[in-house]
């Protein structure tokens, strides 16, 4: 058997980028996986999961998608927006979409998944934060580094509530990662930075090790924090960096 063998495991964002691969890499370890995404198109090609069609923002899918799908031992809290901004420039209408889905729809995902966890005293929750948090700061990240910061506080106050009762929370901080919303954060960088070239090495230049991760790597840790392996491990915000915090 797997990694995962006999584990239930929910994934948001699952339609592309860490979502999918995470969702994948489930798979592959044995889990049963429900993958889903805002966009049903993008679940199509989806091989040897479920797939489900969930708008994050929806509070009751959410809840009714979590209760039809459970009970779950693994959710993987992955959607998440990358807002270009800073104190100067970000509106009041980014601030409200970006808590609305970086934070307050994770908060509902992990209210509809802890009951059953609780109950059957078994579940990791693993939230998407980013090293640009309470981590780290970024150029240009103001709204995303406020919200991926409050998801590192949600992840330590649910592991805090529950630790002891074999429900662990943890959350994944990530430097730069090739997957479509950075191909369009370039493009969108591109004019500014002297062309699409100059504006992705200037990602790349931020990765000490010289590149940017692919989904799959940051994947493989979620797959560890979704196992028993890291059962000792609740709490943490886990940098997976290519050096960028050095
Ligand atoms: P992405 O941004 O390329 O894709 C996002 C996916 O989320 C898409 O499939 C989209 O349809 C789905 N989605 C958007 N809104 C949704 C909603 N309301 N409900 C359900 N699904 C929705 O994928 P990515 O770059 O891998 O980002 C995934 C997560 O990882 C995000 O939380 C992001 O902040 C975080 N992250 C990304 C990077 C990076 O460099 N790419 C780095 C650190 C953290």
């Amino acid at each position: 058997g797997g990694r995962l063998q006999g584990k239930r495991c929910f994934v948001t964002a699952a339609g592309q980028g860490i979502g999918r691969a995470a969702a994948l890499a489930f798979a592959a370890e044995g889990a049963s996986v429900v993958a889903t995404d805002r966009d049903p198109a993008l679940l199509a090609g989806l091989g040897g999961v479920e797939t489900k069609k969930l708008d994050v923002l929806d509070d009751a899918a959410v809840a009714e998608a979590i209760g039809a799908a459970g009970p779950l031992d693994v959710l993987f809290n992955c959607a998440g927006f990358v807002h270009q901004n800073t104190a100067l420039t970000c509106t009041d209408e980014e601030w409200g979409f970006a808590f609305a889905l970086n934070v307050r729809a994770m908060w509902k995902a992990v209210r509809a998944a802890l009951p059953a966890m609780l109950e059957r005293e078994r579940g990791s929750i693993i939230n998407m934060a980013s090293a640009c948090s309470s981590v780290k700061g970024a150029p240009n990240r103001f709204l995303y580094g406020t919200t991926k910061a409050a998801v590192v506080g949600l992840t330590k106050a649910v592991a805090t509530e529950h630790v002891g009762r074999g429900v662990r929370c943890n959350c994944l901080c990530p430097g730069t990662v090739e997957t479509p919303s950075l191909g369009e954060r370039i493009a969108a960088n591109a004019a500014a930075s002297g062309g699409l070239e100059a504006a992705r090495a200037a990602f790349v230049s931020r990765q000490a090790m010289g590149r940017l991760a692919t989904p799959g790597e940051i994947a493989a840790l979620a797959v560890y924090i979704a196992s028993d392996e890291s059962a000792f491990v609740t709490g943490q915000a886990l940098v997976i960096d290519g050096g960028w915090t050095l």
